[in-house]
């Protein structure tokens, strides 16, 4: 069997698989190597829903990337037939000043991007579920809306195949070396070795060891999705009617929701942005716990009053973030043919294709048209830590 490749992928999940297919898409022999099945939910890629939005307060320089997004959305959604993109509307609650709203205005203005401010009358008039302060304001955006995490994973990896990608499932990379001179890397996994001429590494929470060389400081978190039937039916949650929030309180703290997508029996999904607890993949617990049901509903109660209804089910999954919140796309510094995309610290969904489109312009060329200097890992680097050009992948 011959296991040389032009491209190898370390990780199909959502940035794996887009990378994936993108360089299959150009033309590339493409190795994919993959710890657990196709779309699976052992990672950061499971729950049915993940908000997009254009609008963006996390900082205004993801915005060209966001509108490119949502053009690869349309044509991934086209070329696999699958039902990803919803825009349901998507509205930034908070105080004028919290982060939240600022923020978000600011990158509209900064982008002209159509949205409408709202006063706390005009929030409850339109969406008669939500409870703001008097002194709270909106954002609303109507390119706002989710996309579906598992859907999108698949169609990544669906087209990847169709182009010819050779991906394997249950095969995780034990080591990555990177050949001397930049010629090239060799993989190990339980199987044997491949060789290929680059690499792209997207471990999602398993960063911290897979890419401990780059030396930035990633902190995996356990945050947990709930689903609560609404006191009342879902009726006013139905998604042609309510939109995708995102709502900050005063001291900084966010939960954000969806509309009751699922239909009537599926519940609706909400759940706090961060506030997650430290873990690793192996010490991920599980289970929700009474006190965090207690914790959200009493959250909710003075928010979107009518949501915690009945608690139907949760999720736990895991955010890789790293300290300024700010995702990881680059050129590995010491070995020019591995690409790196990693640390997408709770709020990567929405940009999965074009980190695919961006992975594979650095992979063959070793630069992109994209603006990703927000993403260099170079000056987020901890205190000079010698690289080692062997990675170990503890399994
Ligand atoms: C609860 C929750 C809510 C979120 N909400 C939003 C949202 O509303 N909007 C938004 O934009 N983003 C959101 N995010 C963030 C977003 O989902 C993540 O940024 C994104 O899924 C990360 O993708 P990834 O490819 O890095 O990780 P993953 O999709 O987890 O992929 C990493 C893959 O690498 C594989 N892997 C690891 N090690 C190896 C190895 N040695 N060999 C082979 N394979 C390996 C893993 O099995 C996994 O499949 C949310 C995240 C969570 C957890």
């Amino acid at each position: 069997m011959d296991r040389s490749y032009d491209a190898a992928v370390i990780g199909l999940g959502a940035m794996g698989s887009a990378a994936a297919y993108h360089l299959a898409a150009r033309g590339q022999r493409v190795l994919g190597l993959e710890r657990f099945g196709p779309a699976h939910d052992r990672g950061s890629s499971h729950g049915g829903s993940r908000i997009i939005r254009q609008a963006y307060f996390e900082h205004p320089d993801y915005v060209p990337l966001l509108l490119r997004a949502y053009e690869l959305w349309e044509a991934l959604e086209h070329d696999s037939g699958a039902d990803l993109l919803t825009c349901t509307g998507a509205l930034m609650i908070g105080r004028p000043e919290s982060r939240t709203v600022a923020g978000s205005r600011a990158s509209a203005r900064r982008w002209g991007l159509p949205h409408e401010m709202l006063d706390a009358a005009e929030i409850r008039r339109r969406y008669p579920t939500l409870a703001p302060r008097p002194d709270e304001v909106a954002l609303y955006e109507a390119r706002g809306g989710f996309v579906r995490p598992e859907a999108a994973v698949a169609a990544h990896i669906g087209l990847a195949e169709r182009a010819g990608a050779d991906l394997r499932f249950g095969e995780p990379a034990e080591t990555w070396t990177a050949l001397p001179g930049g010629d090239g890397v060799r993989i190990t996994t339980a199987d044997g070795a491949y060789t290929a001429g680059r690499l792209v590494v997207c471990p999602g929470a398993w960063a911290p060891r897979l890419l401990a060389d780059l030396g930035v400081a990633f902190t995996v978190e356990r945050q947990v999705q709930y689903w609560f039937a609404p006191r009342g039916g879902t009726a006013p949650f139905a998604p042609e009617r309510h939109p995708v929030y995102v709502w900050e309180d005063p001291p900084g703290v966010q939960i954000y929701g969806f509309p009751a997508y699922e239909g009537p029996e599926g519940g609706v999904k909400t759940a706090f942005f961060r506030r997650g607890r430290p873990c690793t993949p192996e010490t991920l617990d599980r289970a929700i716990h009474p006190e965090e049901i207690a914790a959200i509903t009493a959250h909710l109660e003075q928010r979107v009053p009518d949501l915690p209804g009945r608690f139907l089910r949760g999720a736990a999954c895991m955010y890789t973030t790293t300290a300024d919140e700010h995702f990881v796309v680059a050129v590995h510094p010491e070995h020019p043919q591995v690409t790196v995309a990693c640390g997408f610290s709770g709020h990567g969904f929405k940009f999965t294709p074009v980190i695919g489109e961006i992975a594979a312009d650095l992979a063959m060329t070793g630069t992109t048209a994209h603006p990703i200097g927000l993403f260099d890992p170079r000056p987020r680097r901890a205190a000079a830590e010698r690289p080692a050009a062997r990675q170990e992948v503890p399994r």
